[in-house]
């Protein structure tokens, strides 16, 4: 049996010496037993870390989520209807190795594609649904997350209901090409006539926010929140610093600095979400599922 001294050893060593140095002989460490935070640095039990819905209890980093994860999180309990969940990449330029590429996420994040839509209820509200997942691809905007993005409010106008988007996306898929930067317009369209038919339309954005998906869809919410500290821009810091050929503030494209530019409406904490959700819809005037309208 090994002292907790000898456990920190090997798990400090783990962290920070770059040649993998193995474990002390007879010293076995359980499988993700501690998170590092990588932003401040602190060490905290695995399990601290994910019943704090994983936000850094040191440093209030939220870490990014699975769509598995977030969807437990947000929606009520078994309300969740998928839509256009066989919608599938094809290869429509003929980028090398792509069509693996899609079948390794597929299988590492148990989806077809880096966003899932559906119907669902928030603390009892009627909604239409979509999770982006970094995880898949950093959510780079392909043909198919576009279509299902465009769908899913279409599904909404036709529906009468309101939109709830949770945005992470790296930006547009370059392996797509030209097809990619289309579903910029596509979902923009979307949009507009879910907005025009009197449709609410909430965005949620998530570390990181960024390219194509800022400069479509997640940028056109009636009411844009975030999670605090997320990166939210268009291009990179670096692209614009050497565009422009002038130092950026600290916090440049970080969620608070945004809500200081007005461009986001309200930082609001992970664990506060489906809360703050539940009575922005409540605010509109949504029925509540079981009561007349
Ligand atoms: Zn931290």
């Amino acid at each position: 049996m090994a002292s907790i001294e000898d456990l920190f050893k090997v798990v400090k060593s783990r962290f920070t010496d770059d040649s993998h140095s193995q474990p002390e002989k007879g010293v076995e460490i359980p499988q993700d037993l501690l998170f590092k935070c990588p932003r401040c640095g602190g060490v905290v039990y695995n399990a601290e870390f994910i019943s704090s819905m994983k936000v850094c209890p040191k440093c209030n980093y939220h870490a990014r989520l699975t769509w598995q994860e977030r969807l437990e999180l947000t929606a009520d309990t078994g309300s969740f209807k998928e839509l256009d969940a066989e919608l599938q990449s094809l290869n429509p330029i003929g980028f090398p190795k792509y069509e693996d590429k899609i079948a390794k996420m597929q299988e590492l994040c148990d989806t077809r594609e880096a966003v899932v839509t559906g119907e669902c209820t928030i603390r009892g509200y009627r909604c239409v649904l979509g999770i982006m997942d970094s995880h898949f691809m950093m959510a780079s905007m392909g043909s198919v997350v576009g279509e299902k993005i465009t769908r899913a409010f279409e599904y909404a106008t036709e529906k009468k209901l309101p939109v709830v988007m949770f945005t992470s996306s790296g930006g547009a898929r370059m392996q797509e090409g030209i097809i990619s930067l289309m579903q910029m317009a596509k979902t923009s369209g979307a949009v507009k006539r879910h907005s025009d038919a009197g449709g609410l339309y909430i965005t949620v954005m998530t570390d990181p926010t960024t390219g194509g998906v800022t400069a479509s869809f997640a940028s056109l919410g009636d009411i844009i929140i975030a999670e605090p500290k997320v990166l939210i821009g268009f291009a990179g810091r670096r692209v614009i610093q050497d565009t422009i050929r002038q130092r950026l503030p600290d916090d440049f494209q970080s969620a608070e600095f945004q809500l200081d530019c007005g461009f986001v409406d309200m930082i609001v904490e992970r664990g506060m979400m489906r809360k703050r959700l539940g009575s922005i819809l409540k605010l509109h005037g949504f029925p509540k599922e079981g009561t007349a309208r």
